[in-house]
């Protein structure tokens, strides 16, 4: 077997829009139109594709698996290329979700509603976008819509996502009276006619619209000729461009980021998604594009050393899982994107994240209609192998024989924390069962358990985040439980450091208990989480205890000194101690540990840290004054107000502990015309009159 489509016909893309903006009717048209396409490739009688399209209709298309493939070849003529649709979620308190897809996708495309246009959470998204540097295509969807306005819309997009923001399109009609689009680069009027909007009519410009295009088509091929020397020589010489040359050159500058493309119509209507569909292949990258920008590197986890995968087929194979689903058929999916080499089904390989091998059972590949079981998959593909074992998201596969950790993905600290006390003794079991699939399918999500009381604590992003997790658990899983409020996830650290001896020693009667350690606790720059060092030489404490020493820290860690919140940022050495040759044992050395640990760490100035949120509050300039106020109130930095039109933005960092309810009350205090977005930046010391107020609260 070999491969079908040539890696520089793939495009793995993501379709990225804020909620309600259409990203579902758009995926479903995309889905779709590639159906009738991929038909017209390999069936050609009339009457198939009207039968296949009935019975799509019929059936439905799924859209919901984490990656979908399909195949399209351009309205213009060409080869037909492979679409690898990455599914990515519409809301940013699921930012795993949003990393995930941007980590595994080549280039996105942004839809807009035509009548909202730049929306609060779009910008939220398109600026993590910008880090992983995505490159993009817009869509300005929704133009039949009464309100719609093409122009108020590119206008927010350019203003306050990316002024290199540049139309392919502009509208005929509008509203009720929005009829097709004019191709800029091909002087064409588009018409989208049949029963779907399948069938694609090219005719001359209206003449309403002549002028129009004409300056707009000058202005495109400037700012593409401004991207590409040779380019700009012919253009300031007054030659003509050709569109292909045009065309070249905003491919690259595209894939470099230095423009985006925009693209106009309505897809309810059926209006503009196959012209979409030929800019995913014209202006976004395929692997290879993006593997000269950014060349696939990662690490040797036998050595530490930095390596690079080239994406072919008979290099070492690499791969990155980057969803967990549960599926109703087949039970458990790792989705995973091939970086490099081949994945065969019945061989072996290596997760490197956790050292264990699997063998590879089933191969798929998700179509809008149907999967195929599939013998081998090749680098740029993506795919989902069945019944995975001990593969979380993030983790990297690779051949057992010369192994690699992909550069990680990186997930922000879960900062909302509640409780969970289930009703029954089943019911525990089952939460536990629960909590533990819940986690593999999502990294953000952490579970400790109150040793205690016999609760459950669970983590994660947001309220939202939390809720729908337990909302999961009891219905998926069925369990009962009396449910928290939800908490900031507080943490406990030291500033100083200390030393302290921690003794375990029984010794009247049977067998005796002797455990006798001396540690010392250093309190660690934010981020560097928990060290254990061993000092111990010529056997003092014998090598057998050490792990037990290590293992009592470890559990003295989890629950801090001041008000039980998890300990994070410390170095704790074990230097001396004592053993006994009949009494000692591992419980005892770690109990010792535990002992030793909680007296050092009171000693070192332990602190209270709570996590701060990077905020952006957008009101109208009449509020402006109530909002910084009242942010100031809350304990908020002000770090920047800007200007947007007729609006303020105000970016600041504030606790999260102020932050509970905050949608409610920017709502009543600028009469629901304010809006925000907050993310997670990092964990700070809490003020002392703060700190003692939850200490307290916690006795
Ligand atoms: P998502 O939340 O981004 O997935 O958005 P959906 O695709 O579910 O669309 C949200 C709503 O907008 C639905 O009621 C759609 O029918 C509607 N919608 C989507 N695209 C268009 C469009 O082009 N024009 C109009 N008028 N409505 C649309």
């Amino acid at each position: 077997m070999a491969r079908i489509y040539l890696l520089e016909k793939y495009r793995n893309i993501g379709i990225i829009a804020h909620i309600d903006a259409g990203k579902t009717t758009v995926t479903e048209r995309i889905l779709f139109y590639t159906g009738i396409s991929h038909k017209i490739g390999e069936v050609h009688t009339g009457d198939t594709i009207m039968d296949w399209m009935e019975q799509e209709r019929e059936r439905g298309i799924t859209i919901t698996a984490a990656a979908t493939t399909c195949f399209w070849q351009p309205t213009r003529g060409g080869e037909e290329h492979r679409i690898n649709i990455i599914d990515t979620p519409g809301h940013i308190d699921f930012t795993v979700e949003v990393q995930r897809s941007l980590r595994v996708l080549d280039g996105g495309v942004v839809v807009f509603d035509g009548v909202a246009g730049v929306e609060p959470q779009s910008e939220t998204v398109w600026h993590q976008a910008d880090k992983f540097r995505v490159p993009r295509i817009c869509f300005i969807n929704k133009l039949d819509r009464l309100g719609a306005s093409f122009e108020n819309s590119l206008r927010s997009i350019q203003e306050r996502l990316n002024p290199k923001a540049i139309p392919l399109q502009i509208p005929i009609g509008s509203e009720a009276g929005f009829e097709g689009v004019i191709d800029l680069l091909t002087k064409e009027a588009i018409y989208f006619e049949g029963e779907h909007g399948e069938n694609i009519v090219r005719k001359p410009i209206p003449e309403s619209l002549k002028a129009e295009a004409v300056e707009r088509r000058a202005a495109l091929v400037e700012a593409i000729a401004e991207t590409d020397e040779k380019l700009l020589h012919k253009f300031l010489e007054g030659e003509t461009i050709e569109e292909v040359e045009l065309r070249r050159a905003l491919r690259v500058a595209t894939i470099n980021n230095e423009l985006v493309p925009v693209f106009c119509g309505s897809a309810l209507k059926n209006k503009g998604v196959q012209l979409l569909l030929d800019a995913v292949l014209d202006y976004l990258p395929s692997p290879l594009d993006l593997h000269e920008l950014k060349p696939i590197k990662g690490v040797n986890p036998k050595t530490n050393e930095e390596v690079t995968r080239e994406p072919k087929d008979d290099a070492s194979f690499s791969a990155l899982a980057f969803k967990i689903a549960t599926d109703p058929f087949v039970g458990n999916l790792t989705y995973f994107r091939i970086y490099s080499g081949t994945l065969k089904r019945g061989t072996y390989i290596l997760n490197s994240a956790t050292g264990s091998q699997e063998r590879v059972g089933r191969i798929l590949r998700m179509h809008a209609n149907h999967r195929e079981e599939i013998e081998e998959m090749y680098a740029g593909d993506l795919g989902a192998i069945v019944g995975l074992k001990n593969t979380s998201t993030g983790n990297t596969l690779s051949d057992p024989e010369n192994p690699i950790v992909l550069e990680k993905i990186v997930f922000p600290e879960p900062v909302i924390s509640l409780r969970i006390e289930p009703k029954t003794k089943a019911d525990q079991e089952k939460l536990g069962l629960s909590m533990r699939r819940l986690a593999e399918e999502d990294p953000t999500f952490r579970i400790s358990g109150d040793l205690d009381t016999g609760e459950t604590i669970i983590s994660g992003m947001g309220e939202l985040h939390l809720e729908i997790l337990v909302d999961r658990m009891k219905r998926e899983f069925g369990v009962e439980a009396n449910i928290g409020r939800p908490q900031v996830a507080y943490k406990e650290t030291v500033k100083g450091e200390a030393e302290a001896e921690g003794k375990y020693i029984r010794q009247s009667g049977g067998r005796g208990q002797y455990g006798h350690v001396w540690l010392k606790v250093v309190g660690l720059p934010r981020g560097k989480g928990f060290v254990f060092v061993n000092k111990i030489k010529g056997g003092i404490i014998p090598q057998e205890f050490i792990p037990a020493v290590e293992k009592g820290v470890k559990e003295a860690v989890g629950k801090g000194v001041l008000a039980g919140y998890p300990i994070v940022d410390v170095e704790a050495t074990l230097y001396d101690g004592s053993f006994h040759e009949v009494d000692s044992s591992e419980i005892a050395f770690k109990i010792a540990a535990a002992i030793a640990f909680g007296e050092a760490a009171r000693g070192a100035k332990p602190i209270l840290l709570e996590p701060i949120m990077k905020t952006q509050v957008i009101v109208p300039i009449e509020f402006l004054g109530d909002v910084v106020g009242d942010l100031n109130a809350k304990r908020g930095q002000i770090e920047e107000v800007s200007d947007r039109a007729n609006i303020k933005v105000i970016n600041a960092r504030v606790p999260l502990a102020e932050m509970f309810g905050y949608a409610t009350k920017l709502r009543s205090m600028t009469q629901g015309r304010g809006s925000f977005t907050m993310e997670f930046s990092e964990y700070e010391e809490a003020p002392g009159n703060i700190a003692q107020g939850i200490i307290e609260g916690k006795k």
